[in-house]
């Protein structure tokens, strides 16, 4: 239902919050926010409402340059649980996605035949998973994520987040609405503008089948035959 994501210097627990806050206004069953920094994961999630996640998270406060994404879960598949709240973990990365993923069932039959465990019931999950197995037999974590787009079916607006690449976010938007907002070295990413009023000063809103990933303060986004490349200075961002 909300997506909001963060790259940069300054304390990423309060940047989701107050971004997820910002989005309550769509609704949403549950919420939880991962960061990575450097070798250390943190995630917290908790259902009803934003308060209750603040509350879980009183104590931690991130530290130093890390990656963040955070969710408020509007569920359709699996029930409102704190297991089905996102953002999902693999083994060593974090997914977060609004939409539905329609071959979903098919990518966890081929997953699970190959050995891989789901603790969730959503369709989300698949796309983490996806992208680890990619990534186990490549070490190249944006061809791995490349791939794993190309296998999804439906509509999506989904962040990841890896230990494998701890100074890079992924994202992919198809059918369900996502924007990238800059402030100098600082990225964040939003399913719609209110979280980054007043915090980014430019926002590039995603077309359908784009995707890519930010690094170093740089947009690298790739069109839907993924044959077009440009980095920030090469988009055409609007003020806000
Ligand atoms: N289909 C996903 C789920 O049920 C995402 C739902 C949403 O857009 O919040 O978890």
């Amino acid at each position: 239902c909300g997506i909001v994501g963060y790259i940069g210097p300054k304390e990423k627990k309060e940047i989701l919050l107050e971004g997820l806050q910002e989005l309550e206004y769509r609704g949403y069953d549950s919420a939880g926010i991962a960061v990575i920094e450097g070798d250390k994961l943190s995630e917290y999630k908790a259902i009803g409402k934003l308060d209750n996640l603040r509350e879980k998270t009183k104590k931690y406060e991130s530290e130093g340059f890390g990656i963040s994404i955070g969710h408020t879960r509007w569920a359709t598949h699996g029930k409102p649980t704190e297991l089905n709240a996102h953002p999902h973990l693999g083994a060593y990365s974090y997914v977060v996605h609004n939409g539905i993923i329609e071959n979903y069932q098919e990518l966890k039959n081929e997953l699970q035949n190959e050995g891989v465990k789901f603790l969730s019931q959503t369709d989300t999950e698949t796309i983490v998973h996806l992208f680890e197995k990619y990534y186990n037999s490549s070490n190249e974590a944006f061809s791995a994520f490349e791939k794993t787009i190309k296998r999804l079916e439906g509509a999506y607006a989904t962040l990841l987040i890896t230990k494998a690449a701890p100074d890079t976010i992924f994202f992919a938007k198809n059918g369900s609405p996502m924007l990238i907002g800059f402030d100098k070295e600082e990225i964040y990413f939003a399913s719609s503008d209110t979280p980054v009023i007043g915090k980014a000063k430019e926002v590039y809103y995603l077309e359908d089948g784009e995707y890519g990933y930010v690094q170093d303060g740089k947009v690298h986004l790739f069109d839907k035959d993924g044959s077009t490349s440009f980095t920030t200075q090469a988009l055409s961002a609007d003020k806000i």
